[in-house]
């Protein structure tokens, strides 16, 4: 048996976290299955369907690497087949048109809930063979098998069964001629060969449904996995406030990829104690064995973490565009200073987003407007514009400029005036950068050049001694 999964968001938002976990896994399961992943939207909710949304999920899985085999598939495309599927029901005798107005079933299930029963469906239309009617509000329901039990072996969770009685007739096909999910999802899953439904927990009610439809059309089941929904770091339901925002937004807050697909791998999924994976190593190990049977908590830490790794160890090129990108949003011109791949080596290692990659190279390319006042308190005090100018005609005597001449003219100098090291390295970096924090300060000043570097401190210097 061909091993085909699918992923099939309904376009009426952005991809957030779930959505993502949910398509890696499948897409695992395929790549380690040597099979092929179905992507299709899900649009029959056309009122909150978007272009937007198609094409904001779409542009998520690229930019994470999740490539599909077939599709995308819209199911607004495919009404005709689902009208034929509901026919066949009709005809069969597993399916009826029923004309119950709204009101009625609004007095249902106030009653149901006042006699403290779970509102459902009561059948009334079931039996009484109603006819299509022009002109009047018809759905069409299925018909649930009234008794008995509906079970299936979930790749996650076990075994898991519920009886017919609670599962009431749902509707297959509105009243506007729309088929509803549960309908269109096993048409689809049917005619796509889909072979393992991997999906939220969230569906395990639906998936009883769809079972009983399954059957109703003579179809094979296909397996199914669960898998447990992601919760925020309050192990709370994932929402905005607490992790979950589209997959885009952790793009625009300067996570990689491979970051991103890595902590998602992990949550929820373990292979031994192993936290890093490539690509290859999480196609080669996945299964479904190893998922969690409970929910997974959303830690931004870990996710940061992993990025700091995975910016480490990328190669400066593949992350040059996005930084470039940055930079242009913030009107940051990087011809004007030193070339910014050195600027970017230098601080690599020592950033968790590329957000605060960009944040910390910044001042290489504009004008220092404001000086840390915490930093200014902390290290500077009446000697400092003294060392400062100092400093600065040793500077401008340097020739070559590099990191090694910078750093050794710095050694010499607080010898010779017998202060520390720090009680010149902190107002240097305050007067090329704003605050204490740079890179070794050798290696800060040799990028940005003798000039730069003099004109910056003398900026500084006259702010000390105006500040006077
Ligand atoms: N469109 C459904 C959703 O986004 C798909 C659920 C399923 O996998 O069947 O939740």
């Amino acid at each position: 048996m061909q091993v085909v999964t699918r992923f099939p968001p309904s376009p009426t938002g952005y991809l957030h976290l779930g959505g993502a976990r949910t398509a890696l896994f499948n897409w695992l399961f395929a790549r380690n299955a040597g099979g092929k992943l179905v992507f299709r939207i899900e649009d029959t909710d056309r009122q909150r369907s978007t272009d937007e949304a198609i094409d904001a999920i779409i542009s998520a899985m690229e930019w994470l690497g999740l490539d599909w085999d077939e599709g995308p598939y819209y199911q607004t495309q495919r009404l005709d087949r689902y009208k034929e599927v509901v026919q066949q029901l009709l005809d069969q005798g597993d399916a009826y048109y029923c004309s119950c107005t709204p009101d009625r079933l609004e007095k249902l299930r106030n009653d149901q809930r006042e006699k403290g029963i779970k509102p459902r469906y009561d059948g009334h239309c079931r039996d009484i063979g109603l006819e299509r009617k022009a002109g009047e509000n018809h759905v069409i329901r299925f018909k649930n098998p009234l008794s008995g039990s509906v079970s299936f072996n979930d790749r996650i969770h076990g075994l898991v069964s519920v009886q017919n009685e609670e599962l009431d007739d749902l509707v297959l096909e509105r009243s506007d001629g729309m088929p509803t999910y549960n309908l269109t999802v096993v048409a689809d899953d049917m005619d796509m060969n889909v072979s393992h439904v991997i999906r939220g927990d969230d569906h395990i009610n639906n998936t009883f449904r769809q079972i009983n439809i399954f059957r109703a059309l003579g179809h094979d089941l296909p397996e199914f996995a669960h898998v447990p929904l992601i919760l925020g770091s309050d192990r709370k339901r994932l929402s905005k406030r607490n992790g979950d925002v589209s997959v885009l937004d952790y793009r625009d807050r300067g996570i990689l990829p491979e970051a991103l697909v890595n902590y998602l791998v992990r949550l929820g999924w373990s292979h031994g104690d192993q936290e890093i994976f490539s690509r290859e190593e999480m196609i080669r190990y996945f299964d479904l064995q190893q998922v969690n049977k409970s929910s997974a908590g959303f830690d931004m830490e870990k996710l940061l973490w992993l990025n700091r790794h995975y910016i480490g160890q990328s190669s400066i090129e593949t992350l040059l565009s996005e930084v470039q990108k940055i930079m242009v949003t913030r009107q940051i011109d990087t011809e004007n200073g030193p070339d910014l791949r050195s600027a970017m080596g230098l601080v690599q290692g020592r950033v968790s987003t590329l957000v605060d990659l960009a944040d910390q190279i910044e001042y290489f390319y504009r004008p220092i407007e404001q000086y840390d006042a915490g930093a200014l308190s902390k290290h500077c005090n009446e000697s400092t514009s003294g060392l400062l100018r100092g400093i600065s005609s040793v500077f401008s005597h340097i020739e070559p400029w590099t990191q090694e001449s910078v750093g050794n003219a710095l050694k010499t100098y607080v010898k010779s005036k017998g202060v520390k090291f720090p009680g010149l390295a902190q107002p240097l970096r305050i007067a090329v950068s704003g605050s204490d924090q740079t890179p070794s300060i050798d290696s800060t000043l040799a990028l940005l050049g003798s000039m730069e570097t003099i004109k910056r401190a003398r900026m500084f210097i006259d702010y000390l001694e105006q500040g006077k």
